[in-house]
């Protein structure tokens, strides 16, 4: 697992808290933003199935894949459930129960969704399915998420020699 894209595109942290988001009453930021110009594609952070491919009002089209994955609030022994939501695309992504491997490219980035200000791609990760629509079921940043999954890989990779 790794990154979707390069740290250097991160234009928006996880869990922060704006002076624009707290004007309007917004929560703190659900996901983490890497500004990317439209029609970038977005790659699955891991093996998978796509849960959702759909428009929101708010969010734009988005698409959802489900993985098994360490959670970075445990200890590391099993994988769990996690949905990675990926929003704003330029349209659809691939349809739903679609069956993707780690790197293959499930949507293209757009700036759709009323909550969009300006080409880039919001991505949460969630323990729930749709829990990118409700920014308080969305509780791990994805950054903590993939270096947490790296550690784990590495180490499960070496136990296997
Ligand atoms: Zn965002």
């Amino acid at each position: 697992m790794k990154l979707p894209f390069h740290h250097s595109k991160i234009t928006g942290r996880f869990g922060t808290l704006s002076a624009f988001r707290k004007a309007r009453g917004m929560q703190p930021h659900s996901g983490v933003d890497f500004g990317i110009p439209v029609g970038t594609p977005i790659p699955a952070l891991a093996n998978g199935t796509i849960t959702i491919s759909a428009f929101s009002q708010v969010l734009g089209n988005v698409t959802e894949l489900r993985i098994m994955a360490y959670d970075p609030a445990g200890d590391g022994k099993e994988k769990e459930l996690f949905y990675i939501g990926y929003s704003h695309n330029r349209a659809e992504g691939l349809p739903v129960g679609t069956k993707v491997k780690e790197g293959d490219t499930i949507c293209f980035s757009g700036d759709s969704g009323s909550a969009s200000s300006g080409p880039h791609s919001h991505i949460t990760v969630s323990k729930q399915h749709k829990g990118v629509y409700g920014p308080t079921s969305v509780k791990i940043d994805l950054i903590e998420f993939v270096k947490f999954n790296q550690a784990m890989n590495k180490r499960d990779k070496a136990a296997k020699k």
